[in-house]
């Protein structure tokens, strides 16, 4: 564990989404559009002063990669999934201010602010794409899109058109998604039809 300066890290998260709302799954904690501040929710001692106090658990946590971040949720959300709780919503939050790097897994920020959320259906096993019977999700992606003010879009889309690069997601979590995704839906150059198809790129 190391804490670094004020570096913005893109990270991902699974939140609830409860009306048009995005809510922490540890924490039960409401987020609100553009820049969150975080508060120690420490109990039985004195709360750290600026979050993420080390020895701590507070701050905003944010994964390197989709798949993290769903194994780290994935225990919570089997009955969560159903919608009674509010409908999981997997997206990129950007942290920065005071951050601290846990290894390979992600990091808690003092700062954070959803900067993209995708529509793609969270079940227990992964994620499967929105489709057009999904109506009542589209209707709260719809809601979240227009109060936090950010894109949202599917996983796959975010991957193929370079979003995921673009906004920082870095390769960690590009290959992560990647993987999650599957092969790729591609047009080969006539030269290479019937050949072996190309690794995916992932921008
Ligand atoms: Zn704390």
């Amino acid at each position: 564990m190391e804490t670094v300066g004020s570096e913005p890290l893109i990270g991902w998260r699974l939140w609830r989404a409860l009306g048009d709302t995005l809510v922490s799954w540890i924490a039960e904690e409401n987020w609100a559009p553009g820049e969150n501040a975080a508060e120690c929710l420490a109990q039985h001692r004195t709360p750290c002063e600026a979050p993420p106090g080390a020895g701590c658990r507070c701050g905003y946590w944010a994964t390197f990669g989709p798949e993290r971040c769903l194994h780290l949720v994935r225990p919570r959300i089997g009955e969560r999934a159903l919608g009674f709780y509010g409908r999981p919503v997997l997206g990129l939050v950007a942290g920065w201010g005071e951050v601290t790097i846990h290894g390979r897994e992600g990091f808690r920020a003092g700062r954070a602010a959803p900067v993209l959320l995708f529509n793609d259906v969270v079940a227990p096993r992964g994620l499967r794409p929105l489709r057009g019977w999904h109506r009542r999700r589209g209707a709260t992606l719809e809601g979240l899109r227009r109060r936090y003010g950010v894109p949202v879009v599917s996983l796959r889309a975010a991957l193929q058109q370079g979003v995921l690069a673009e906004l920082g997601a870095g390769e960690t979590g590009i290959a992560e998604a990647a993987q999650m995704l599957g092969p790729q839906p591609r047009e080969y150059p006539p030269a290479l039809k019937g050949g072996q198809p190309s690794p995916p790129t992932t921008g």
